[in-house]
């Protein structure tokens, strides 16, 4: 199989680019101006780590960090699966809407309020 179409294959490379980022993330922060970074760079660095009171892991909910992010995704997956368990094909649909192209991050909050207000009336 080729390499570009294995997905564990990718899925470990993206994995490994992820890490490599956030390491080179908490050496920014570590080197700091302000106590906050230097405070975020400890945090992020030992996510992902066993609390030594627990079992448990620990998190620092930072949006930059992938393992935060991977956790995330996979709480996301299971709350998805739990909620979808009952369903059958005939209870799905997907519906894709194009937004248009917006000059900036910023109008994509409005984008999506006033294409909801249009698609409403088609929905009920
Ligand atoms: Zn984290």
């Amino acid at each position: 199989m080729s390499k570009t179409n294995n997905f564990f294959v990718k899925y470990q490379e993206s994995r490994f680019v992820e890490e490599k980022a956030r390491v080179r993330l908490i050496e920014q922060l570590r080197h700091g101006y302000s106590n906050e970074a230097r405070d975020l760079a400890h945090r992020m660095s030992i996510c992902g780590d066993r609390r030594e009171t627990s079992d448990n892991s620990i998190y620092c909910r930072q949006p930059a960090c992938p393992r935060c992010k991977r956790a995330y995704a996979r709480n996301q997956a299971r709350a998805i699966q739990d909620w979808m368990a009952d369903a059958q094909r005939s209870d799905l649909s997907l519906v894709t809407v194009l937004l248009g192209v917006a000059d900036r991050a910023g109008d994509v909050p409005r984008m999506c309020v006033e294409r909801r207000a249009k698609l409403t009336p088609l929905a009920g």
